[in-house]
């Protein structure tokens, strides 16, 4: 049961500074936190699935996003098996790390605050995160489309 599946998706240090941007790096690849009430997804209600910045793997729903007044993107539930859950003991304390289950990317942690039914509050990086609104392409795909024509 503690035996975590592998991360399935792997690339070199420096394959992952080329693709991501210095603050998605930055919390993705060092578990790096971007600053209270500073992530651009912090406020977003739109409806819609966030992923994962890095590998792209869907993580969480907007039905299950809410405020919880952190300052951070909080959800009380993710995908399935969108995420692993992994002790982290930096800091002085004992925490409950997220880490995309496909890229290993750190997202952020895991607490026992959340709202009902789970209970739980996954308090996450807007760094971490791509959103992909309900009923439209992502804008990365409209500029792919824009260099083909
Ligand atoms: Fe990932």
């Amino acid at each position: 049961m503690d035996e975590q599946p592998k991360s399935k998706i792997t690339k070199s240090e420096e394959g992952w500074k080329k693709k991501l941007s210095s603050e998605q790096y930055s919390v993705l690849r060092q578990c790096g936190t971007e600053p209270a009430f500073t992530g651009n997804l912090l406020y977003n209600k739109k409806k819609g699935i966030y992923m994962c910045a890095a590998c792209g793997n869907k993580l969480f729903s907007s039905n299950k996003k809410y405020d919880s007044g952190t300052g951070w993107p909080s959800f009380w539930n993710t995908e399935e098996k969108a995420v692993r859950i992994k002790p982290d003991r930096s800091h002085g304390m004992v925490r409950d790390e997220v880490i995309c289950a496909k890229c290993g990317g750190h997202l952020g942690h895991m607490f026992d605050d959340g709202p009902k039914p789970t209970g739980k509050r996954f308090c996450v990086n807007s760094a971490a995160l791509d959103f992909e609104e309900e009923g439209k392409k992502k804008e990365k795909s409209k500029i792919k489309l824009y260099f083909v024509l």
